[in-house]
């Protein structure tokens, strides 16, 4: 396996997404290359900070975006369209 295709997995590796072949390949390639290495820790780094973010569903983001909307649009209704000198 090379780098591009090491690469190309690292991410289904990190998450556990990959068959018995393909880890192992990648794990050859990772004991022998620095770069590909470096790169894995570094996603296993922002995978493990994402599963430690607090969980927002889907519901209460269009809610927060919706009552963002109302609340600008409710204030834009007292601000002088013609303000100015
Ligand atoms: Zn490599």
């Amino acid at each position: 396996m090379d780098c591009k295709q090491t690469r190309k997995w690292l991410t289904a590796q990190v998450d556990g997404e990959l068959g018995v072949t393909e880890m192992i390949a990648i794990e050859h390639h990772l004991a022998v290359c620095a770069e590909c290495n470096r790169l894995f820790a570094e996603q296993v780094r922002i995978s493990s900070a994402m599963k430690n973010m607090p969980l927002i569903s889907l519901r209460q983001l269009l809610l927060r975006s919706a009552s963002r909307r109302h609340y600008l649009s409710r204030n834009r209704q007292h601000i002088p369209q013609n303000a100015g000198p």
